[in-house]
């Protein structure tokens, strides 16, 4: 398991790796995904590292609720309300996560494609 200090998203929560960040608060970081997917696409990520879902445990449900009010609200500040938008969790290796910090992607600005691939 990777350890908080050689995560890259531990490092772009504590500053030491810059981003776009477009909303921080005490336990949420979001920022502009570096490789945009869609005209919109932003990574909400929680400041405490956890690596995946299938680590989050109870405590952690306020949390992820959180990141999707989050999701919504960013979404609306850039006009995709009623467009449309969506939000992916990634877990693990068939599912593409590549970065060991649970993220929620909000993707919009684009029809996209259902199912994914
Ligand atoms: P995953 O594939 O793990 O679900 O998503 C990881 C995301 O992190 C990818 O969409 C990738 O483009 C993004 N990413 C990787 N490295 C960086 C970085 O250094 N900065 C930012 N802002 N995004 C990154
Ligand atoms: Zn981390």
């Amino acid at each position: 398991m990777t350890a908080p200090s050689e995560c890259l998203f531990c490092r772009i929560v504590d500053g030491s790796i810059p981003a776009n960040i477009v909303h921080r608060d005490e336990t949420l970081v979001a920022f502009r995904d570096i490789d945009p997917k869609a005209p919109l696409h932003v990574l909400i990520v929680p400041t405490r590292h956890i690596a995946t879902l299938n680590d989050l445990s109870a405590g952690d449900d306020a949390l992820v609720g959180s990141m999707f009010r989050r999701a919504a609200v960013i979404a609306s500040e850039h006009g995709y309300a009623e467009r449309g938008y969506r939000t992916v969790f990634n877990c693990n290796r068939e599912a593409g996560q590549t970065v060991f910090h649970v993220h929620l992607h909000l993707l919009a600005g684009r029809g996209l494609n259902w199912p994914p691939g």
